[in-house]
């Protein structure tokens, strides 16, 4: 069966078109700047040119016919024609507590994903966007939600439940629900395999340190605790996020700066990380550049990154009973997959534990590895993660 894979932002949908028989990617592209002056399409289908389309892009849906026109377009298309899309899987970021799994989308699943735009405000929106407009144009396709907190719902409340008034988790679901739950669920399966473990048995700390990052402790193979929180802002510094603060300090600059709720999230979510200490850039190819040319505040911005993912992980072994119970720590997403500097450096802060690189095996870039040495109290392994096969398999799943 071939599944399209899907994945909606305000202004963007990043696409997959995948074989199942297989597991080949037959294509893949990004729509840019929907609804914006400037929209494009990069299209590319496996073993052909890449195709770049410049055409204004109203909606989603707009965006979404000229995704299903490029996919079988008789000179740089894919398939011959769209009765050959088996079925597309969503990602949605937020499932809430309603989903601890993918489910088949209908009338109820849209509500209750609805229900949630109120605690992902900038995400569940368009994603429901994407299934209108998939609806619209293949209505007698199936389609399946896969959620980026559904791996997290395993967590125990001692991991969820903050230390507010209790009536703010009852009357306002208040809570970590922990985000990028595909990928930990992605890197836990393949992590298994590569330990001879089965998949609910493994024991993990899985980093998936991109753009946006967040750290998960996976207890026999499900997630037990993980760093972002109520919102994908908890946890560690990010790209431009601040990670954690003390929580004072958002009243404290609210008044100071003379800024509104709207002022304060903008700070938080697009001006501070990396970027924000540095002043650089919210890249960490950049950041790792400034630093190779001298710049101090870029040297600090990835050493408070790289201390601060070495805390989590150190503390997230408090999870289990002995270090010789966990199976390995997990690198994966942009920098985990490729900087074998940051990967080098918040092991070498763990070495308290005995963990310990092979830096012969640590030099490489996105491969699926294992990269300390054989005498390493844990394994450290690195798992180039893949959302949209997981969401395939789910969506594959779920309809056959
Ligand atoms: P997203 O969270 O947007 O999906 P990715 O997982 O694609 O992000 O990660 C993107 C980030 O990975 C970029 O910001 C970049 O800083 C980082 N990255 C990619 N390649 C490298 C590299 N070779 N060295 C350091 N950082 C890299």
């Amino acid at each position: 069966m071939k599944i399209l894979v899907i994945n909606c932002g305000s202004s963007s949908l990043k696409y997959q078109l995948i074989d199942m028989d297989g597991e080949q990617l037959m294509a893949k592209g990004l729509v840019e700047r929907i609804g914006i002056e400037g929209s494009r399409v990069k299209h590319e289908t496996t073993g052909k040119d890449k195709k770049v389309i410049e055409q204004d892009l109203k909606d989603h849906k707009d965006a979404l016919k000229i995704v299903m026109d490029s996919i079988i377009d008789s000179e740089y298309g894919a398939i011959a024609s769209l009765d050959e899309i088996g079925a597309v899987g969503h990602r949605v970021v937020h499932g809430g507590e309603d989903f601890a799994d993918s489910v088949i989308i209908d009338e109820a699943v849209i509500e209750a994903i609805k229900k949630n735009f109120d605690v992902a405000p900038l995400h569940n929106p368009p994603n429901i966007m994407g299934i209108e407009a998939v609806s619209t144009l293949l209505p007698n396709v199936k389609q399946v939600a896969v959620f980026d907190t559904a791996f997290h719902q395993t967590m125990p409340a001692k991991n969820y439940i903050y230390a507010l008034p209790y009536d703010t988790y009852e009357d306002y679901k208040i809570r970590r629900y922990g985000f990028h739950g595909t990928s930990h669920k992605y890197v836990t399966e393949r992590a298994a395999d590569m330990v001879g473990k089965s998949k609910d048995q493994v024991n993990l700390v899985t980093c998936h340190l991109g753009n946006g990052a967040s750290i998960t402790a996976v207890k026999e193979g499900k997630s037990y605790d993980t760093t972002m929180g109520f919102t994908p802002l908890e946890g560690l510094p990010m790209g431009t996020r601040s990670g954690n603060i003390d929580p004072a300090i958002i009243t404290f600059l609210m008044d100071k700066k003379g800024l509104d709720g709207a002022g304060i999230d903008n700070l938080l979510n697009k001006e501070s990380g990396v970027l924000g200490i540095s002043g650089v850039s919210s890249d960490f190819r950049d950041i790792e550049e400034a630093m190779a040319n001298g710049n101090q505040r870029a040297e600090l911005a990835l050493d408070v990154y790289e201390t601060d993912a070495a805390k989590f992980i150190a503390g997230y072994f408090t999870h289990f009973d002995a270090l010789e119970d966990i199976d390995g720590i997990v690198f994966t997403a942009g920098l985990g997959e490729n900087s074998a500097e940051t990967r080098a450096n918040i092991i070498k802060k763990l070495s308290v534990f005995g963990v310990e690189i092979d830096s012969e095996a640590n030099a490489m870039r996105g491969e699926e590895k294992i990269v300390s040495t054989d005498a390493s109290s844990v394994k450290v392994m690195v798992i180039p993660t893949n959302e949209e096969l997981m969401i395939a398999r789910d969506t594959l799943n779920l309809v056959k």
